[in-house]
């Protein structure tokens, strides 16, 4: 019986893991699919505090890692299929590889892309359509491309991809971005960047190799209908949370994200506590995901100390 099982290897895992790890609680974390999760598929980290060179994603996320384990936390491979309570307030955990069981969880799962729910969108990834702009940006040199999405993300991957691609479309559906004004402006004045307003992808359109060639486009004004040359589109729309195999455990908002008691990351089982972008809509940074699993951490302590 572990005292802490931590689901998730994001910045709100980390952190979770190197407190409990410090706190003498031998944490065991599974990592799931995604080890180091969405700040590995990201480039430069700009504001994290501490780096004012910033940092790349992927080195923070080992970083983190080279902590936690450094104080004892224990790394398993394994993906969380479910969580259920035993009869004595503890938990069992069937994964795809086996049962672990703890005393407390912090769910620390993330958030994974949102895509636009196009009909042939799924089979087209890695085919012309992707979600991440730092694994797949260099395959596309000198070739248009497209970004989709109005936020910090989108700019973000738009800015990148101007590094290969000879074009970036950034096709939003209204004629303001979302994204900080310092985003937004370094992404305004590109000159490889095209901003596409008021638009929607209506179908992708693909050659005979099945790989991506064009899109066709909606204005959501006018109604005007086109088609735009390009090899691939970057999808940056947003996330949804990854807590689907939580069961009934906890509550879930309208969105899909865990609802955490006020105040608290613990949630209406006492016992298991949710931390970072699988609970918080609101802000979605690395630093508050890396706040949130401090406090996660620092509750499952006291609700150890206050049970035994
Ligand atoms: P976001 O801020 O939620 O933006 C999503 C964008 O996608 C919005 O522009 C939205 O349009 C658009 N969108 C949503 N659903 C759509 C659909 N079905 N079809 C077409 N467009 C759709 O998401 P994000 O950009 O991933 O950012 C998430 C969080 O991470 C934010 O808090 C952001 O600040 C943060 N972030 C920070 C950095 C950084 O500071 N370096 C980098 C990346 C992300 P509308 O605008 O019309 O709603």
């Amino acid at each position: 019986m572990e005292d802490v099982i931590i689901i998730g290897t994001g910045c709100a895992g980390w952190t979770a893991a190197i407190y409990t790890a410090r706190a003498n609680l031998n944490p065991l974390v599974l990592s799931g699919t995604q080890l180091g999760g969405q700040l590995t598929t990201t480039t430069e980290v700009e504001n994290f505090p501490g780096f004012p060179e910033g940092v790349m994603g992927p080195e923070l996320m080992g970083r983190m890692q080279q902590q936690a384990e450094k104080f004892g936390a224990r790394v398993e491979y394994k993906k969380v299929e479910e969580i259920a309570k035993n009869d004595n307030g503890t938990f069992i955990l069937t994964t795809d590889v086996g049962t672990v069981q703890a005393k407390t969880v912090i769910i620390a799962t993330g958030a994974a892309p949102r895509y636009l729910g196009l009909e042939n969108e799924m089979k087209l990834v890695g085919h012309g359509v992707t979600s991440c702009a730092t694994c797949d940006g260099a395959f596309y040199r000198d070739v248009p491309v497209a970004v989709v999405g109005g936020g910090d993300s989108a700019c973000e991957e738009a800015n990148f991809l101007t590094r290969f691609a000879s074009k970036v479309y950034l096709i939003h559906r209204r004629d303001e971005l979302r994204a900080s004004k310092i985003m937004a402006d370094r992404v305004l004045v590109n000159d490889k960047v095209e901003p596409v307003w008021d638009s929607a992808i209506t179908e992708y359109l693909t050659d005979d190799a099945g790989e991506v060639r064009a899109v066709s486009l909606k204005n959501l004004k006018s109604g005007e209908e086109s088609e735009l040359d390009l090899k691939c589109v970057f999808v940056a729309i947003g996330h949804v949370p990854n807590s689907q195999f939580v069961g009934d455990l906890v509550e879930l908002d309208e969105g899909g994200y865990i609802l955490q008691n006020a105040h608290s990351t613990s949630t209406k089982t006492p016992g298991i506590f949710a931390a970072g972008d699988v609970a918080d809509h609101v802000y979605r940074q690395a630093i508050t995901a890396a706040g949130q699993g401090c406090a996660a951490a620092l509750e499952a302590e006291r609700y150890l100390s206050d049970s035994e």
